[in-house]
Order: structure tokens, then C-alpha cells, then sequence
């Protein structure tokens, strides 16, 4: 049967085209110009505000697969020596900055280990970069150190060593516990790694525990969303993110919707993943957890925070590291 023209525009108004919803700074990288690297030297030239923390974002830019819906810059062909090359490059960077007035003599408040895959490096990499940062701006006053990892990646030594450099909150990108839905979706890992990566984690006592899901990802059913949310209330981690399937025009996913002329991605509509946000959060709320944000529940509000979220979207600073693909080099820039 033919859809009338009122359920078209509904239609169109709700399927999920390319582009993105969630915002990760403030501007978007998107509305950065050139011109702006001058008001980032005044900056680093300047006296910190006594007001405003520091804090430090490292972006480890490596993975083992990249998946399908992925946006961010990742590499998946480095080798032990090129990665090294990087992190030394990024320990270079560091105490450069370090020396600016806006740094200088500073501790972090808070330290977030992002990606790609920081569970990618080894222990020994861990070991060697951590030490490296913390002489350089020590981390004895950081309220929170973030870590964010892949489910596969984590066996008992690295994820020791994950504790043993100060982490307190562990950040488990799950997204999905199917594996049908895990492999069509470009993911390295599989639902029974997840289990036994929890397992391990909380053999460990992580400050914090967080369990990352993605509403409406490839093949996603009503059905296998309600498993989602029961494994993830089974698991009782200390805080969840659900976020939203979103199809950025980098992903390998648009790149096949090009390739096919399609306009709307062939993923449930924005909608259906709202209804199944909700869902969860209801459920979480249910099993006794608090909605803390858009995107997060978390078991005990007192306990558990999200330091580096809150304070970048407070007008603290943030040190965050790139990697530069042209130049190979390393472009620090700072959030405000
Ligand atoms: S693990 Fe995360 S950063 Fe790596 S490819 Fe997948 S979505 Fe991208």
C-alpha cells in the first residue's frame, strides 16, 4: 500500500540520514579555522584562570578492526615501532606544553585515556607512557582517570595494568552482547569477551565500572534490544552510556550508501532509537540506577561522576592530543 504524503514526511523527518547528533565539543571540529591557532597561542601564552582545572585528553588512535559505523581517526596497520614513534611523540608534545604558562606548574584534575583503542597498548606501553606523563604533570591530585577499552583486548596482565597506572574509571566499549549483531557491525570483539573482560575488571575494583551500548545498530531487533538491557542490568555495572546509532559521513556505512545511491541509512529511525533509549533508561531506573544525563545512568550518583565530561562542558581546559596523518605529527590543542 501506497503511504500517504503526511506519513512520508514523517518518514523523512525520522530515518536516519547521514550526519551527525551527538556533539563531543563545543565548537565542532567542523567550525574550527585556521585563524583560531593564534587565539590557541594567546592562550597557551597566557596565566591560567586560578578558577578553571586542568585536565588531559590522550587520544590512543589505534585499533584492531575498524568498525563499520566508526567516525573517529583510528589506524589498524601500525606496527610496535610506529606506535611507539607516536607515544613518544605524544611525551614530546606533553613537555612542550608543559613549559607554556598556561600549564606550567599545574596537576591535572582529571586525565581521560580515549580513542580508538587505549587497551590496544600493551602493558608495557601503558607502563612507559603513564610514567612518562606523570613526571612530566603528575597525576597525585587527578579526581578521576578514565580508560576506555575493547572487550577483547583485556587479559588479566594488561587489565592489571590498566589498574596499577592509577585508572579509576573503566570504560568497556560493549555496544552490543550478539554476535551476529557484533560481527556484521565491523566490531573486533564478541559477547563471551565481554563477560570474561567484566569478570576480570571487577576481580580488579575499578573506582568505576561503565558499560557503553549503541541503540540501532546494524540488524538491531526489537528483541535482541531487550536483551541488551537485561545482560547490561545482569552485569550491575556502576554506570551505562547508551548513545545513539548516528552515520557520519566518514563510516564505512555511508560509504557503502554512497556506493548504492541511498540516501536513508539501513539502520532503525531515530524514533525507534529514542523509544529504545527510553526503554533502557527505564529499566536501569528500575534496577535502582540514576539518569544522569542524555546518554548516562549511574548506580550511585555520589560515587560514580563523569569528571572529564562535566568539567569540559564548564569552561575547564582540556589538553587533548591528535594524531596529525599528513605529517605524522602531533597537533595539541586546547579546550576552554
Ligand atoms: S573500536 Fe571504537 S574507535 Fe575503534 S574502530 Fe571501533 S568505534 Fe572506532
Amino acid at each position: 500500500m501506497e503511504k500517504n504524503p503526511s506519513e512520508t514526511a514523517k518518514t523523512a523527518k525520522t530515518s536516519t540520514r547521514a550526519g551527525n547528533y551527538f556533539i563531543s565539543n563545543y565548537p565542532p571540529f567542523s567550525f574550527w579555522s585556521e585563524g583560531q591557532a593564534d587565539e590557541v597561542e594567546v592562550a597557551l601564552n597566557s596565566e591560567p584562570n586560578p578558577d578553571a582545572k586542568l585536565g588531559l585528553y590522550h587520544h590512543i588512535p589505534f585499533c584492531r578492526k575498524r568498525c563499520h559505523f566508526c567516525y573517529f581517526r583510528v589506524y589498524t596497520d601500525k606496527n610496535a615501532k610506529q606506535i611507539q614513534e607516536y607515544l613518544d611523540g605524544t611525551i614530546a608534545e606533553l613537555k612542550s606544553m608543559a613549559e607554556r604558562p598556561l600549564i606550567r606548574g599545574r596537576k591535572p584534575h582529571f586525565v581521560y585515556f580515549g580513542g580508538g583503542t587505549p587497551s590496544y597498548l600493551s602493558a608495557t606501553q601503558l607502563g612507559d607512557l603513564t610514567d612518562q606523563m606523570k613526571a612530566i604533570l603528575p597525576w597525585d591530585e587527578a579526581e578521576e582517570v578514565a580508560f576506555e577499552c575493547e572487550p577483547g583486548t583485556l587479559n588479566p596482565s594488561k587489565l592489571t595494568a590498566v589498574k596499577d597506572i592509577g585508572v579509576t574509571r573503566l570504560s568497556l566499549g560493549v555496544e552490543n552482547f550478539d554476535d551476529h549483531i557484533l560481527e556484521i557491525n565491523g566490531r573486533a570483539h564478541r559477547g563471551p569477551e565481554v563477560f570474561r573482560a567484566y569478570e576480570r575488571a571487577q576481580a580488579e575494583n575499578f573506582d568505576q565500572i561503565n558499560i557503553d551500548l549503541i541503540a540501532g545498530m546494524l540488524e538491531e531487533t526489537e528483541e535482541n534490544w531487550q536483551k541488551n538491557i537485561e545482560h547490561t542490568i545482569e552485569l550491575s555495572p556502576d554506570s551505562v552510556t547508551v548513545y545513539q546509532m548516528e552515520i557520519p559521513y566518514n563510516t564505512g556505512i555511508y560509504k557503502d550508501m554512497q556506493a548504492s545511491g541511498q540516501l536513508v541509512a539501513p539502520v532503525a529511525d531515530w524514533e525507534t532509537k529514542r523509544r529504545w533509549v527510553k526503554e533502557a533508561f527505564a529499566a536501569l531506573e528500575s534496577a535502582g540506577y540514576t539518569i544522569a544525563s542524555g546518554y548516562t545512568a549511574v548506580k550511585n550518583p555520589e560515587k560514580s561522576k563523569f569528571i572529564y565530561r562535566d568539567e569540559l562542558w564548564s569552561g575547564q581546559i582540556s589538553l587533548a592530543w591528535e594524531w596529525h596523518p599528513s605529517r605524522m605529527q602531533l597537533v595539541c590543542t586546547t579546550r576552554t
